[in-house]
């Protein structure tokens, strides 16, 4: 089975610089049409092709706004209270017992 990396894209944490964009070595980042809530066309994952290098995290100046997810499929799933479904989940940075939602990036649990 093929590995599917995803890059998530918090977009109230993007100023809309275009660095990542520029960096990606796929040229998988775009604009989005929409702005944030601060009013930044925020950047955004044209959906596949993502090789997780982890470029764009390291290009990004705005220390929250991009998460790199490898290997989406080999994740766990669990229920998310904020989609009211069931999705992949990813551990937290600096809790690994905290995991969120690869569709909302929010936590789904405590
Ligand atoms: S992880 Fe690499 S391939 Fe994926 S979006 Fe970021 S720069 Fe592009
Ligand atoms: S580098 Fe960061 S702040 Fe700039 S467009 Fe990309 S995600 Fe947004």
């Amino acid at each position: 089975m093929a590995i599917i990396n995803r890059v998530l894209i918090h977009v109230d944490d993007c100023k809309g610089c275009g660095l990542c964009i520029d960096a990606c070595p796929v040229n998988v980042l775009d604009f989005s049409d929409g702005l944030n809530s601060m009013g930044y066309r925020p950047a955004h994952y044209i959906g596949e092709g993502c090789t997780g290098c982890g470029t764009c995290f390291y290009t990004c100046p705005e220390p929250r706004a991009i998460t790199v997810v490898r290997n989406v499929e080999g994740l766990a799933k669990d229920h998310c209270p904020h989609c009211n479904a069931t999705v992949k989940v990813f551990p937290g940075n600096r809790d690994e017992s905290k995991t969120f939602c690869v569709e909302c990036l929010k936590p789904v649990n405590k």
